[in-house]
């Protein structure tokens, strides 16, 4: 996987680079075991979700600021 790989942001349909994406991976439900992966910017998926929903402390580390 090379450091310039492009991939598109799934809520603005933006291209970024995918080291800087966060990534999701999506299970439909329980009973589907496969899993679809989504890439977005930091900021929108720090945005979109619920404020009330803990995420990890690295979205919020500067040194890994990726926007
Ligand atoms: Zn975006």
């Amino acid at each position: 996987m090379d450091n310039i790989e492009k991939v598109v942001c799934c809520f603005c349909g933006e291209t970024l680079l995918l080291k800087d994406a966060v990534i999701l991976s999506i299970q439909i439900n329980i009973q589907i075991g496969e899993t679809q992966q989504l890439f977005c910017h930091k900021n929108h998926f720090i945005a979109l979700i619920d404020k009330s929903i803990p995420l990890h402390p690295d979205l919020f580390d500067e040194k890994i600021q990726n926007i």
